[in-house]
C-alpha cells in the first residue's frame, strides 16, 4: 500500500516535551553519532516481511500510528548499548530493544509504550562471532539471521546444522529470547541456547553461565558455550520474554549434519483429530518421530499454494467445508481433513525403522495415506517442510499472505496437554468463536510428547476497520476462553500481553508479583520496555496502561 501522510508529528515519549526530548536526542545522536539516530516522522511504510519498517508493528491491528517509536537507535557495540542504556535512565525516555524486528504476528518492531525509543540492535550488531566445530556451537550478536548463519556454515563446508523457524529472516538471538521454535530435533530455540552477554536496565555488564568466570588472560571462558547453567541460580531464563536486559551476545548449540526423510500424512474425517494426538503422544513420548512434527488442517494446503482466496471461494465469509472439501479433492493431498508433516533422521536403516513403526501406528486411523516428497509435485509444500526440517531456511510461509489483500496476521498460540480430549476442547473454542467473527480457521499444531502449541493464524486485511475489529474481540475471547478451560498461550501479540499474563494469576498473581519485583530492583526507572510480556515497572503499573 502507498504512504500516506503522518496524522501525527513524532509522537513522543510519556510525560516528555518536545524541548526536553530534541534536548535528550541531541545528547544521544552526540554519543552515538547524528547518522545512528533516526527520528520517526516520516510516512510510516509497512513495507513486506524482507523490508520491514522498525517504526511501527507493521501487521497493525490498531491504527497504523498508535504503536509507534519516537526515534530509532543504532548501536555498534555492547559499550554503545550501555552508553544507550544510560542515557535512558539519565532522561527517563523508555527504550525498545529489537534484534532483527522479524517476530511478524506478534507485534514485529513496535514498542508496547508509544513513543520509547526503539535500539535496533540488529543493523550494526550483525556479527557471527565464532562457530566452534569441535564444541558444534555458535556465539552471535543479534543481527544474525537463519540466512546468515546458515550461509557461513555452507560457505565454510562445515558438517553442521541450524534449526531455524518457519521463516528464516529473523534473528536467531532474537528467536530464542521470545522462544520461538523450529524443526529438527534441536527446535527448541532456547533449549539449545548457551551463555549470554547481557546490559541490565541500569547500564550494567553481565555474562550468564560458565561466561561468568574469566578465561585465562582475559579470554572467554573456554566451556561459556559449552555448559548452560554452571553454578548458582539459573538466571538464563528470566532474560527471555521479559523487559530485564537487552541480550546483546549468546551462544547456541548446533546440530550435526545427518540423513533425514520428510514426509506427509492425510486423515480423511475431521473428527479423527482427537485420535491422531492419541497417536502421535506414545510416538513422541519413545522418541521414535524425529522432530516437533506439524498437525494442519486441510484448509492450509490451500492457502500454502499462494493463491489467494479469491480463487477458491468467492463469497465474503469463511470458505464452506464442503467447498474445502471439492478444492482439497484435486490437490495432491486429495480429500481429507487433516495432513501431517514430519521428518526422521539417521542412517538409512534407522529412517526405515522408524517410518516402519509411525506407519504401524497411525495404521488405527482408517484411510490414513502415506506420502513422501517423490509422491508429489515438486512445488508442493512438503519440499518446503524438507527444507525448513533439515536446518535450510526458507520463506515459502510468506506465501499465506496472498489470502487476502493487504493481509497481515495474528497467532493465537495456547499450550495444551497431548492427550485427545484437550486438543478437542482447544479446537472446539476455536471453531466456534472463528464462525462467531466470521475469520477463517487455519489451525497449525506443533505437537511434543506432552504439550502440544495448538497455533492459528489469523489473517486479516490491514486496510479494513472492520477485519481488525473482528480480529481484536476473536483474540480476546479465544484468550478469555482458552484461560477458563486451563490452557495459556506460550506467547502473544504485545496488544495482548496484559491479558495473557493476567490469566497466570495463581495464588493472588503470584507469578506476577514476583516479576515486578525483579523489574523494580532492576530496572528502577523503569525505562526497558515498559509493558513488555504484561510487566510494568513502578513507574507505570495501575496508572492506565494495562489494557
Ligand atoms: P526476530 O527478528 O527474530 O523476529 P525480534 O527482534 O523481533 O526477533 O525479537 C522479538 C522480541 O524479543 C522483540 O520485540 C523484543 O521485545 C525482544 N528482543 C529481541 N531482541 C532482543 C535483545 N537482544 N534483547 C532484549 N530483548 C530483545
Amino acid at each position: 500500500p502507498e504512504s500516506v501522510p503522518r496524522r501525527h508529528d513524532v509522537r513522543l515519549p510519556p510525560d516528555t516535551t518536545r524541548e526536553s526530548f530534541d534536548e535528550a536526542i541531541n545528547a544521544l545522536r552526540h554519543a552515538l553519532g547524528r547518522e545512528n539516530v533516526v527520528l520517526n516522522d516520516k510516512p510510516l511504510e509497512d513495507g513486506w516481511y524482507l523490508e520491514h519498517p522498525n517504526t511501527h508493528d507493521a501487521f497493525h491491528l490498531v491504527g497504523q500510528e498508535d504503536l509507534v517509536s519516537s526515534a530509532t537507535v543504532y548501536p555498534s557495540s555492547t559499550a554503545e548499548v550501555q552508553a544507550v542504556v544510560r542515557w535512558a535512565n539519565k532522561y527517563g525516555i523508555p527504550i525498545y530493544p529489537i534484534s532483527m524486528g522479524r517476530n511478524v504476528g506478534y507485534g514485529g518492531t513496535a514498542p508496547r509504550v508509544p513513543g520509547s525509543v526503539v535500539v535496533d540492535l540488529g543493523k550494526r550488531m550483525n556479527k557471527i562471532l565464532n562457530i566452534d566445530v569441535d564444541n558444534a556451537s555458535c556465539l552471535v550478536e543479534p543481527g544474525v539471521s537463519y540466512f546468515a548463519l546458515y550461509d557461513e556454515i555452507q560457505r565454510r563446508k562445515l558438517p553442521l546444522w541450524i534449526d531455524c523457524p518457519d521463516l528464516g529472516g529473523g534473528s536467531v538471538l532474537g528467536n530464542a529470547i521470545d522462544r520461538g521454535v523450529g524443526y529438527t530435533p534441536m527446535g527448541d530455540h532456547f533449549g539449545a541456547h548457551c551463555g549470554m552477554e547481557i546490559v541490565l536496565p541500569n547500564g550494567e555488564l553481565l555474562r550468564t553461565g560458565m561466561g561468568a568466570l574469566p578465561g585465562k588472560d582475559g579470554a572467554d571462558n573456554p566451556t561459556w558455550q559449552s555448559f548452560a547453567a554452571a553454578y548458582g541460580p539459573y538466571s538464563d531464563g528470566i532474560f527471555s520474554q521479559s523487559n530485564f536486559g537487552i541480550v546483546c551476545q549468546m551462544g547456541f548449540h548446533l546440530m550435526h549434519e545427518t540423513g533425514h526423510q520428510s514426509y506427509m500424512l492425510t486423515f480423511p474425517r475431521d473428527e479423527d483429530f482427537p485420535d491422531i494426538v492419541e497417536i502421535i503422544r506414545p510416538l513422541a513420548q519413545k522418541g521414535i518421530l524425529g522432530n516437533i512434527p506439524q498437525l494442519r488442517h486441510v484448509v492450509q494446503e490451500l492457502n500454502v499454494t499462494g493463491l489467494p482466496k479469491s480463487h477458491w471461494y468467492s463469497g465474503s465469509g469463511p470458505v464452506p467445508r464442503d467447498v474445502i472439501r471439492e478444492h482439497a479433492s484435486k490437490l495432491p493431498c486429495g480429500d481429507c481433513s487433516w495432513v501431517f508433516y514430519g521428518t526422521q533422521y539417521g542412517d538409512e536403516a534407522a529412517i526405515k525403522s522408524q517410518l516402519d513403526m509411525i506407519k504401524s501406528g497411525f495404521s488405527a486411523i482408517k484411510g490414513c495415506r502415506f506420502y513422501l516428497p517423490s509422491d508429489v509435485p515438486a512445488d508442493h509444500y512438503l519440499n518446503d517442510r524438507a527444507l525448513v526440517c533439515s536446518g535450510v531456511p526458507v520463506l515459502r510461509e510468506l506465501d499465506w499472505l496472498n489470502w487476502k489483500p493487504n493481509a497481515a496476521h495474528v497467532f493465537f498460540s495456547p499450550i495444551t496437554p497431548t492427550r485427545g480430549k484437550d486438543a478437542k476442547i482447544v479446537h472446539d473454542i476455536n471453531v466456534r468463536l472463528h464462525a462467531k467473527y466470521g475469520i477463517d480457521l487455519f489451525p497449525t499444531l506443533c505437537i511434543a510428547g506432552r504439550e502440544m502449541h495448538y497455533i492459528t493464524n489469523i489473517i486479516y486485511d490491514r486496510s479494513s476497520d472492520d477485519e481488525k475489529r473482528r480480529c481484536n474481540a476473536l483474540m480476546e475471547e479465544l484468550i478469555a476462553e482458552a484461560a477458563r478451560e486451563g490452557y495459556g498461550e506460550y506467547r502473544t501479540h504485545l496488544l495482548y500481553a496484559d491479558q495473557v499474563a493476567n490469566t497466570y494469576n495463581w495464588n493472588d498473581n503470584a507469578l506476577m508479583r514476583f516479576n515486578e519485583t525483579i523489574k523494580d530492583a532492576l530496572d528502577p526507572n523503569g525505562i526497558l520496555a515498559p509493558g513488555r510480556n504484561g510487566i510494568w515497572p513502578k513507574k507505570y503499573r495501575g496508572k492506565g496502561w494495562e489494557l
